[in-house]
């Protein structure tokens, strides 16, 4: 078989497509391929699809394609272009590469495989491609799959913040909590991070939300109230943020407490942190038995510890009358606690009662975003620090939108 002939093949050409000429630089541990097409041949216009005759051609272009063995492969061909009566001189489109790309459509098939499963600069080594051409062929990716996604209704969200990078800058996530994938990436953690997510769905979109977890975080609930119909008995203040606010008033008191004991020389609740913040079933047993003398001194600490371990039990109600009754005798302990960070604690989460008691008609927590979070955590590390918050939005939709990435290489084998 004559080399052209092998990479008509390899490159999965049909007519009018041939190879013309294949050119092997050892040296440079290069092929080169030179595609070419019959003569008189009529071609689709890309935009209506009538057939139409050659108008001229575009000048060479060349795309990067799949490896020859360890030889990196260049296709070159010159793009023909027709002159449609409607749509004007157009570049009629190729079988090997989408419009306007710099890799053939396999090659960025195989390029976000291998993007898939290793870091950004792992991906470079593999592919032999630069650090801006790794991302070029990520953002594309994202930016078809966004294209392609169908505008489907969510019935439960989470709405949930992440921090981007130093400096407390912040990136908004909604997950879709059903499919377990991030529905929408937003910069910054204000009303309009959320607004703009609640404004690109339609009607029938927004009217379908049923349930959305979140954060006590004022800029979400207001942006939820003003577009989410029924907002008002659909938001769920996420038990594990709750969980949160009263594992940090259980620390306040703790450090507190260990500082007035200190200065008297008792050093009883020095390196204690941690104990206190596990709930009880998750403590690791090696610290049972000193957590159990703790325990048994009478120490605030060990009070608000109580009481952060009884109001976890909260969610385990089967209905919400008896929440409520649980909440209520909960409530009237914290508050005459006389340990103010509970108090403090207590009063938050009685402000915002009504949207934490919704639980119970919906039954969501963030919890699958919380583990998105962890996934998402995992890509800013492979990530090796990203130059902009662009790029790690553009990493958490390739890695975690649930999104269809490849472009199509119909007709092309593999
Ligand atoms: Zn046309």
């Amino acid at each position: 078989m004559r080399d052209t002939e092998l990479y008509r093949h390899l490159l999965g050409l049909e007519a009018p497509w041939f190879v013309r000429d294949v050119e092997l630089d050892v040296k440079g541990q290069r092929v080169d391929v030179w595609a070419s097409h019959d003569e008189g041949v009529r071609w689709p216009c890309p935009a209506c699809g009538i057939d139409l005759a050659l108008y001229d051609h575009s000048e060479e272009r060349v795309w990067r394609h799949l490896d020859s063995c360890q030889f990196m492969t260049y296709l070159h061909a010159r793009p023909p272009r027709v002159k449609c009566p409607e749509h004007g001189v157009l570049q009629v489109q190729l079988p090997w590469a989408e419009p306007r790309a710099r890799f053939t459509a396999l090659f960025e098939r195989f390029a976000i495989d291998v993007l898939k499963e290793t870091d950004v600069l792992g991906a470079t080594r593999i592919l032999r491609i630069s650090w801006d051409e790794a991302w070029y062929l990520m953002e594309r990716a994202v930016r078809r799959g966004l294209a392609r996604k169908e505008k489907r209704v969510v019935p439960s969200l989470g709405v949930d913040e992440k921090a981007s990078a130093k400096g407390h800058k912040y990136l908004t996530l909604v997950c879709d909590l059903q499919r377990a994938c991030v529905d929408y990436v937003g910069f910054d953690r204000k009303k309009d991070s959320l607004d703009q997510y609640f404004q690109g769905l339609s009607a029938a979109q927004l009217e379908g939300i049923e349930a959305i977890a979140m954060d006590m975080w004022e800029p979400y609930i207001q942006s939820a109230r003003e577009h989410v119909p029924g907002a008002e008995d659909k938001i769920v203040f996420d038990r594990y943020h709750i969980m949160g606010y009263m594992g940090k008033a259980v620390d306040t008191v703790r450090k507190r407490e260990h500082r007035a004991l200190q200065a008297a020389g008792d050093e009883t609740l020095t390196g204690s942190k941690y104990l206190w913040l596990y709930s009880e079933e998750n403590l690791p047993e090696i610290h049972q038995d000193r957590f159990a003398e703790l325990r048994g001194l009478h120490l605030k600490t060990a009070r608000a510890w109580a009481m952060k371990e009884s109001l976890r039990d909260l969610w385990g109600y089967r209905r919400r009358g008896w929440a409520m009754r649980h909440w209520k005798r909960w409530y009237f302990w914290a508050t005459h606690s006389r340990l103010q960070p509970v108090i403090d604690a207590a009063n938050t989460i009685k402000r915002h009662l009504h949207n934490v008691m919704t639980y119970f008609a919906h039954r969501i927590t963030n919890a699958v975003s919380e583990g998105l979070n962890s996934k998402i955590q995992t890509i800013k590390k492979m990530a090796c620090g990203f130059r902009n918050r662009e790029h790690f939005r553009t990493a958490i939709y390739f890695h975690c939108g649930g999104l269809e990435l490849c472009p199509a290489t119909h007709g092309v084998p593999g």
